[in-house]
């Protein structure tokens, strides 16, 4: 969409949003990540939908940077943290090992009340729910981040929460302070997956796989879209994957009619 569309139609993205948030029409839809080379679900990315209306084809691309501009973040990542709060003991009773992640804007944990508010929301999820859980926060913001809020994540983890540095590659990243960071897992930018026919793309996924394993860090390619992709990413040991292949985001129904998984 070209720029002056875009940004025509901000006063319409804004009223939408309020009106979900208003008549709590925000919902939730789960996509898979897989393990290779099984295929095996081990995870789902919580993604954020706001309804139906007039302009219910809007994505979060266009919406999360008006909720960020205006302030809607918080109540609308309220709302779907408490959705997911609801679906995680159904998810987790259908796939007993499965890990969730939900994303979480950087506007959203520079609030002064969300530490307090997240601490509670953990409180009220059964135990062993906590440990599944894996916070992304994009990684352009997550550079930018105080001391204190680093401080913050490090409580979180405590707790058995993952923080994951989401669509790594794709910002003004610098490399000299990633050390300084708290996260556990990497989310390889798509782009990265879909170039990687790309002899220098191929060379720098390969790098990212060899700095995530000897700092034992998860890392997980994003954007996975045909077999050749999977099959290049498998070839130098990426060991875990999201993307259209696998699965498009879908409803909490979806992924609890699947057959029930048993432990292992
Ligand atoms: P993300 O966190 O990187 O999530 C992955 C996005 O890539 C999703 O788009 C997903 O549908 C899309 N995707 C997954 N596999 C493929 C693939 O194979 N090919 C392509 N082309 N795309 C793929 P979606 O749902 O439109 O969300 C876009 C972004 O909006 C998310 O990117 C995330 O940054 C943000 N977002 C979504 N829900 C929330 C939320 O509750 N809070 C916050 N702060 N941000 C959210
Ligand atoms: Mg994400
Ligand atoms: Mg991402």
């Amino acid at each position: 969409m070209d720029l002056d569309v875009l940004i025509s139609r901000i006063p319409d993205v804004e009223q939408h949003l309020l009106r979900a948030i208003e008549l709590k029409t925000v919902s939730v839809v789960y996509q898979s990540q897989n393990a290779l080379p099984s295929e095996k679900l081990v995870g789902v990315e919580a993604l954020c939908r706001i309804g139906s209306g007039p302009i219910a084809d809007v994505s979060p691309e266009e919406f999360i940077p008006v909720a960020e501009h205006t302030g809607l973040i918080a109540p609308l990542e309220r709302l779907v943290l408490s959705q997911v709060a609801n679906d995680l003991p159904l998810l987790m009773r259908h796939h007993p090992n499965i890990r969730v992640g939900v994303n979480l804007s950087i506007r959203h944990i520079t609030d002064h009340d969300f530490l307090p508010f997240i601490h509670g929301w953990l409180d009220a999820l059964p135990a062993d729910a906590v440990e599944r859980l894996d916070f992304e926060i994009t990684e352009t913001y997550f550079q930018r981040i105080s001391q204190t809020v680093i401080e913050g994540l490090h409580t979180l983890r405590k707790r058995g929460v993952r923080i994951v540095m989401d669509d790594f590659g794709s910002g003004q990243s610098s490399l000299s302070r990633l050390h300084t960071l708290p996260f556990d897992v990497i989310k390889l930018d798509k782009q990265f997956a879909q170039q990687i026919d790309h002899p220098m793309v191929y060379a720098i996924i390969k790098a990212a796989i060899t700095f995530a394993d000897e700092f034992g860090i998860e890392l997980i390619a994003e954007g996975v879209e045909t077999t050749e992709q999977c099959l290049a990413l498998q070839a130098i040991n990426c060991r875990l994957v999201q993307g259209f292949l696998f699965s498009h985001p879908q409803p909490l129904a979806h992924w609890l009619s699947l057959p029930i998984a048993h432990a292992t």
